[in-house]
């Protein structure tokens, strides 16, 4: 079983957050007559990619600027599922596309810090298509390394040093650095790890 984290690993999440933000800049500078960078500054300082979702974030903004509770609502919606497989990584849908050909089994397991974030998530995941390429989605709050799963024979993928040293504490053997550009805050961190594992900036270079 393939275990392959969602965020920054298959799915470009800055992208997405620097989309968003601005269709939301967009929406309040055209409603209130302001500067529309000036807004971006704000929103961009305002917003935490940790702990805030969009959704949720949107509706204090509406507030802070009088405008309707809703009001980015149906925006969000279109840019997370409607247009949702252009955040995916073309080189990861392939590999996926490759492990489908093998019949090797896909589990995406990605990590959200709260509750409140997982509709989200779920709705990221779906946007994405690459539902249908996989076998089991975990959307956890707990950390992938406190899981019930099998981690001595899973082959498990990942960006996030947190997670990959967690996974390894839990027994995990087989793990996969993927180091994608403009992921600075994850590729910049050094693993502190006994062992070397296998880093990718593509999965064209993953063999299966
Ligand atoms: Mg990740």
């Amino acid at each position: 079983m393939y275990y392959i984290d969602f965020d920054n690993t298959l799915y470009e999440t800055g992208k997405l957050t620097k989309d968003v933000l601005y269709d939301f800049s967009k929406i309040i500078s055209n409603s209130k007559n302001l500067d529309l960078n000036e807004v971006l500054e704000i929103l961009k300082n305002s917003f935490n990619s940790t702990v805030d979702n969009f959704e949720s974030f949107g509706c204090n903004l509406a507030t802070k600027y009088g405008l309707k509770e809703n009001i980015f609502k149906p925006h969000l919606r279109k840019i997370i599922l409607e247009n949702g497989k252009k955040y995916v990584f073309k080189d990861a849908i392939d590999f996926l596309e490759k492990l489908n050909k093998k019949k090797v089994e896909i589990c995406i397991l990605t990590y959200v810090a709260q509750k409140k974030n997982i509709e989200q998530q779920a709705l990221k995941l779906l946007g994405s298509g690459i539902l249908p390429y996989v076998t089991h989605v975990f959307n956890t709050t707990k950390y992938k390394f406190e899981l019930q799963l099998d981690y001595e024979n899973g082959i498990f993928i990942d960006d996030s040093p947190r997670d990959l040293e967690g996974l390894y504490k839990a027994g995990a053997r087989n793990l996969i650095r993927i180091k994608k550009p403009n992921n600075e805050k994850r590729t910049s961190k050094n693993l502190s790890l006994p062992i070397e594992i296998p880093t990718f900036e593509s999965f064209e270079e993953i063999e299966i």
